[in-house]
């Protein structure tokens, strides 16, 4: 990247922020999901949006094909976002790095007509716990009487284009959605007359049915993600790798696997890594790094293709020996060049960090 200033050891890069969707049970989590992937496959050339372990990764020129006239890609430098699969704040709560959350952002998914619920209340405690920036997608949108889809349109346009009495109604659910953020302590408003998100909470109108609000939706990320993280993003791409694990697994041929998403430097073929486990952090060497094949349905997908290294922000499954007592949500660090006592002395303590922080959620 000729935008960074070189360093005498390696390379720094931007890398893709980690999105999380939050939310409560049926307001929308997964169909909004499955939307992004479903337009990303469309929108983008073949192969654009990657498959990885446990998450999706939108590129930059798919958002911005996707995100039309609202993103325009030479005004970012960060690569785009990565997904992570599994929606739900219980995957949240376990997934930590360094004892803050493993996402960067956050979508909290709320249904116009539900509007808050006991798992928004959670999932909104967690995310002010874990000081992760989020937005609220104010889902389902089409279903409001009389609603008028625009398929995978900008919601203002799709929004000015109502009846008086569509938007009215639309209108009062979603200053409902806005109260009850200040009732939580939260600043918000519509995302268009949100100057500073930083200290606002945007709330955009979507329907993961029709698509309308999606290109807002990361539009919105986006440009969070550029504004206020970047400096977060900078990596060292050469650096030892470091992750979460997601899933231990078995898998046909491999053993027990675990499945992570890897935030910050590079695992390789044959590193020395460092798991956290149930009883004491477990040594080993990776023996493959899987990725499934390319557009994949990844959750039913049997079949992986072996890569020589990965670079973060990524979701790879690790194959190694000795990994029955690895945990989700545990640590993974690449030992590199570092000393081997110091790398288990900080998967112990982070493993520490996780129990506690868990029993606090709880
Ligand atoms: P989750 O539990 O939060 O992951 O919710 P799901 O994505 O499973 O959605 C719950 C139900 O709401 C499903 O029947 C979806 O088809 C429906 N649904 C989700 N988003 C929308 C939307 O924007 N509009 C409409 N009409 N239905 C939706």
């Amino acid at each position: 990247d000729s935008d960074t200033t070189p360093t005498d050891t390696s390379a720094d890069a931007l890398r893709t922020p980690i999105v999380a969707v939050l939310g409560h049970v049926d307001h929308g989590k997964t169909s909004l999901l499955d939307k992004i992937r479903g337009s990303a496959v469309i929108e983008g050339e073949a192969g654009a949006i990657t498959q990885h372990i446990g998450a999706t990764a939108v590129p930059l020129d798919v958002v911005s094909d996707m995100a039309g006239e609202l993103v325009d890609p030479d005004d970012f430098d960060l690569p785009g976002l990565l997904f992570i699969d599994t929606p739900g704040h219980h995957s949240f709560t376990t997934l930590r790095s360094r004892g803050g959350a493993l996402a960067d952002i956050a979508v909290l998914v709320v249904d116009v007509n539900d509007g808050f619920q006991p798992q928004t209340l959670e999932a909104i405690n967690i995310l002010q716990n874990t000081q992760t920036p989020f937005i609220v997608a104010a889902n389902k949108v089409d279903t409001v009487p009389g609603w008028n889809p625009n398929e995978d349109s900008p919601i203002k346009p799709s929004y000015d284009a109502q009846s008086d009495r569509v938007r009215g109604d639309l209108d009062d659910r979603l200053y409902a959605i806005i109260g009850e953020l200040s009732d939580q302590g939260f600043s918000a408003d519509m995302y268009w007359r949100v100057q500073d998100f930083q200290n606002n909470i945007g709330v955009v109108p979507v329907s993961a049915m029709t698509g309308e609000g999606v290109p807002d939706l990361l539009a919105v990320m986006m440009g969070l993600s550029q504004r206020y993280m970047k400096e977060e993003m900078a990596i060292d791409v050469d650096g030892p790798g470091v992750g979460t694990v997601l899933e231990v697994k078995e898998e046909r041929g491999f053993g027990t696997t675990v499945d992570i998403v890897l935030y910050d430097g590079t695992i390789h073929e044959d590193d020395t890594i460092v798991v956290g486990g149930e009883n004491q952090p477990i040594v080993t060497e990776v023996r493959a790094l899987l990725q499934p094949r390319p557009l994949a349905e990844i959750r039913t997908e049997s079949r992986f293709e072996q890569v020589e290294s990965v670079g973060a922000a990524a979701g790879i499954k690790v194959a190694a020996p000795d990994l029955d007592e690895a945990m989700a949500g545990a640590p993974i660090r690449v030992v590199g060049d570092r000393d081997l006592d110091e790398v288990i002395e900080e998967v112990r303590a982070e493993l520490a960090q996780v129990a506690v922080d868990t029993e606090e959620d709880g």
